[in-house]
């Protein structure tokens, strides 16, 4: 099941690893350091109701760059990237292994996590000496946050159709367009643009990619309500920016590449696996405190069980699959089965809580700024999200049907 062929342009540093075995010694002992700075660091009262979450959308950045800052200078930041770059050059297995720990205390995700997951491995892959001496070490600090501007109204699952127009005119390059979903643009330093340059080329041969600064300009930013009252994402336009031969990542038309390294560590970094299992036992603790006679009963039992072991078999099909790349140094088709499994699991288990806590949807504080305590209400909003982000559920079947399977490739 695991050996298959490998997603060009995947960074090979990003899995280069020894060390295939989760519960060797060394793995334990550093599960074992992570574990513990997480105790002694986390927030006071996190996930309890003593947890001061913050109380706007601007407290909840300042909250999150200082949490960016702590795991800097604790090295935890660009745990992947080679020591040369500022990194921890750890392996693979230790990623996952911080990974799991995070997710088991549901310890903030990094704000900069565009950058240090996605952007920093493909600036070591195709940027020039003079970006990496630039960009790295201030997105392993955190003083620079980058978004990922990618999406546009008409290209999302089929990224190549992107329209945004660049444009050499007198030895800079002229922005004109728009993007979408951009998560935390009006957080973010800087963006990872994709943009036409070549308007006669076959749609993936005329993308470049640049770096442009959020403050341009002539950029403008519009954040969009969710249901939710989140306003994590935007819509990002262009008129007229201006930016510099230095800003060009790679060569003109070649930003293909750059997307493709990019949206396959997306991938990876993205997995919810292990945070299934904390999911799973949140739902049963608050089960507990009420009628757990009666909630294991018949069908919903039999369904709970189920999610049980389904969250179970996920982190172990993720380590699994972690093991396997590990070997192979490539990402392959299993990060489509551990997106979409998990992804749906997790839309599974929020509805279950939400359907069978009693009150939860009144008891349940529902703010959109990521604070230290469970809410049901959030937790099911942002499961439908996580079917669409970093490639919907429909695209990873697609993929999975072709590349695993070997089925007929779908035609236009
Ligand atoms: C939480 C979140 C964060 C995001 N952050 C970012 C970000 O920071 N930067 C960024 O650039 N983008 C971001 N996105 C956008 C995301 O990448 C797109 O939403 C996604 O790729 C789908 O594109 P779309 O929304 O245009 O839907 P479409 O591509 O229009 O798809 C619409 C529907 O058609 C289906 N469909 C499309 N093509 C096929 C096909 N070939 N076969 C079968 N079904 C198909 C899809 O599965 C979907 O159900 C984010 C999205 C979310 C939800």
């Amino acid at each position: 099941m695991f050996s298959v062929q490998a997603e060009a342009g995947t960074p090979s540093h990003m899995f280069e690893t020894s060390d295939t075995d989760f519960e060797s010694a060394t793995s334990r002992s550093f599960r074992g350091s992570v574990r513990e700075w997480f105790a002694v660091n986390l927030p006071a009262g996190w996930m309890t109701a003593a947890h001061q979450s913050p109380t706007d959308e601007a407290a909840e950045i300042e909250f999150l760059r200082n949490w960016q800052s702590r795991l800097h200078q604790a090295g935890w930041a660009g745990l992947a990237w080679p020591k040369d770059y500022g990194g921890r050059g750890a392996s693979l297995i230790e990623q996952a292994i911080f990974i799991e720990e995070r997710d088991r205390c549901k310890a903030p995700i990094e704000i900069a996590i565009i950058g240090t997951q996605m952007v920093g491995p493909m600036l070591i892959k195709h940027g020039s000496e003079a970006q990496k001496t630039r960009y790295l070490p201030r997105i392993l600090s955190g003083e620079e946050v980058w978004c990922q501007g990618f999406s546009e109204p008409n290209a999302g699952s089929d990224l190549a159709a992107l329209n945004t127009r660049a444009k050499e005119v007198d030895g800079v390059w002229q922005i004109n367009g728009q993007k979408v979903w951009t998560s935390r643009a009006h957080a973010a330093d800087l963006m990872l643009l994709l943009a036409r340059t070549d308007t006669e080329a076959q749609p993936h041969r005329g993308i470049t990619a640049f770096i442009v600064p959020m403050n341009s300009n002539g950029l403008s930013i519009r954040q969009l309500k969710q249901a939710n009252g989140s306003r994590e994402f935007s819509e990002v336009f262009f008129d007229n920016v201006i930016v510099p031969q230095e800003a060009m990542i790679g060569a003109t038309h070649a930003g293909w590449k750059v997307a493709i390294t990019t949206l396959s560590v997306e991938r990876v970094a993205t997995s919810r696996a292990f945070e299934m299992r904390r999911l799973v036992c949140d739902l049963v603790r608050n089960l507990r405190e009420h009628d757990w006679d009666s909630a294991i009963d018949g069908a919903l039992g039999d369904e709970i069980l189920k999610q049980i072991f389904e969250a179970h078999a996920a982190g172990l099909t993720f380590q699994r699959y972690i093991a396997e790349m590990a070997n192979s140094n490539t990402v392959g088709v299993e990060s489509s089965i551990t997106k979409l499994f998990t992804s749906e699991l997790g839309q599974r288990i929020t509805s279950t809580a939400m359907s069978s806590i009693p009150g939860v949807a009144l008891k349940h504080r529902v703010a959109p700024w990521q604070g230290g305590e469970l809410s049901w209400p959030l937790e099911f909003t942002n499961g439908l999200k996580n079917t669409i982000a970093a490639g919907t559920s429909q695209i990873q079947r697609n993929i999975i049907a072709e590349r695993l399977l070997q089925l007929p490739r779908q035609r236009a």
